[in-house]
């Protein structure tokens, strides 16, 4: 087949004067032909075009410009003529992590303070998961490239495990914002995804593997940089194994298993550029061996079991105490424990894949109000700048302050219910000023907050 393929030369083996089967030209004019199948000949300039028409004019050709590997002939090549030489697509290098590159866990956390308010308990334990995490994969690249150091005492090699993290913590009290500033930080890609979308492959939903394709989409579609991304799972305890039900459970315990593999690492193949496998869309394979999972959730009633472990440990044996010393605790979840979650309805195989549990405090009034002023990109920042370019200034009342965060916390949704607070009652500031030019400042007041009054303007030059 090749050797029908090659160009006949008018001065070769060949001594016959050829004719091209689609325009009629002869080999004097239209130069060497290709030889095809049944005594048929074609110009280069003939074959190129009908190849140009079907990569850029049809369907068929855009599908087959985007599957890797397949890539088209130039015609030139096969003729001896010059070839029109595409420059070849410069690969990214793939990233080789280096401790250089990973920031130490105190500058971890120091980096994730400017942004998120409290959580101290949490942060640190995520610096060092973190951390570890970027230091086995780079022991793995030492020794994939053999400049590992040799183990002392010709002992094996120790193999760093995995630091997936379970994330425990009631609505809005940042535990996705973590992620996100940390993904940010320390630029590397990120997908997240909420656990009650997912579901076991062939069922309606998102199958499991879908977030592995999130994550290529936010690495650009460059594999080695998605391998070592970040997948946020959350809304993880939606998946908890329902008590009591005979039936299949489609949405719980079996997305847990399903997820087992995704967690420990495997070789995925997922579609590029779409959420299905099912479109006609390329494959490409990403190992999640090197993907650091962080899954969370609200766990609501967590709180009970880990209150009724408590006192009976403590009303049972030698040392038995009030069986209800613990009534009152409060942040009882930072000492849930795995078995805690099992009786929650996470089955032990998954929370063995999740080996760095911790949980984050309920934001209270004086940590939302910290919330509002203080993060590098603080809401209040935001508004001051956006009236800044009016030439206005803008300044909040601390009374204000407390009461935005008294009527965030009645609406039980954490920081989440603060910026639409703040736009309820900015919105008529952010019409009214740019009316009058003589206002140079507006101080917004508790009263105003709590519909007692309005917000004082000052005109300009009064200040
Ligand atoms: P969840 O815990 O439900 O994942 P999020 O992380 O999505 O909550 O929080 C919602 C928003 O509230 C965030 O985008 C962020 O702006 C703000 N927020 C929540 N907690 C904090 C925090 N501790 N510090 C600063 N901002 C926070």
């Amino acid at each position: 087949m090749e050797e029908d393929m090659t160009p006949v030369t008018p001065d070769g083996e060949e001594k016959e004067e050829q004719y091209c089967s689609v325009c009629g030209r002869s080999s004097a004019n239209a130069g060497p032909m290709l030889k095809l199948p049944n005594g048929l000949n074609i110009c280069q300039d003939c074959m190129q075009k009908s190849v140009d028409i079907m990569q850029e004019r049809t369907d068929l050709g855009k599908l087959f410009q985007n599957l890797p590997n397949i890539s088209f002939l130039n015609l030139g090549d096969l003729a001896g003529r010059a070839p029109k030489k595409e420059e070849p697509k410069k690969k990214a290098p793939k990233k080789t992590w280096r401790m250089s590159d990973v920031p130490a866990p105190h500058k971890i956390k120091a980096m994730l303070d400017q942004y998120v308010i409290g959580q101290d308990a949490a942060k640190k334990i995520m610096s060092v998961g973190v951390y570890n995490h970027y230091k086995r994969i780079i022991q793995e690249d030492l020794h994939r490239d053999g400049k590992d150091a040799p183990a002392p005492d010709g002992q094996e090699r120790v193999e760093i495990e995995k630091s997936n993290m379970l994330m425990i913590g009631p609505t809005g009290c940042g535990k996705t914002y973590l992620v996100q500033t940390l993904a940010r930080l320390l630029d590397v890609p990120l997908a997240i995804t909420d656990a009650t979308s997912l579901t076991e492959a062939g069922y309606i939903g998102d199958d499991i593997e879908s977030v592995v394709s999130k994550l290529l989409a936010a690495a650009g579609n460059d594999v080695s940089r998605a391998e070592h991304g970040i997948i946020f799972v959350d809304e993880i305890d939606k998946i908890a194994r329902k008590k009591n039900t005979n039936q299949r459970d489609v949405s719980g315990e079996a997305v847990q298993q399903g997820m087992l593999k995704l967690l420990e690492g495997a070789e995925i193949e997922v579609p590029v550029g779409a959420g299905s496998k099912n479109a006609m869309v390329p494959l490409r394979t990403v190992n999640t061996k090197n993907i650091l999972f962080i899954c969370g959730g609200a766990f609501p009633g967590l709180e009970d079991i880990v209150r009724e472990r408590l006192n009976r440990h403590s009303s049972i044996g030698f040392h038995a105490d009030l069986k209800d010393k613990y009534d009152g605790e409060k942040n009882l979840l930072q000492q849930a424990k795995t078995e805690d979650l099992r009786r929650f309805g996470m089955i032990p195989e998954f929370l063995g894949r999740l080996p760095v549990v911790f949980s984050l405090e309920e934001l209270t009034e004086d940590m939302l109000v910290r919330i509002l002023r203080e993060p590098k990109n603080a809401i209040l920042r935001q508004y001051e700048a956006l009236l800044a370019m009016d030439e206005v200034k803008l300044t909040f009342e601390d009374g204000a302050l407390r009461a935005i965060a008294r009527k965030a916390l009645e609406q039980d949704t954490g920081a989440r219910a603060l910026r639409s607070i703040l736009e309820q009652f900015m919105t008529d500031i952010m019409y009214e000023i740019p009316k009058d030019d003589s206002i140079g400042e507006v101080v917004i007041t508790e009263e105003y907050l709590e519909h007692r009054g309005g917000p004082r303007i000052l005109l300009r030059g009064q200040g």
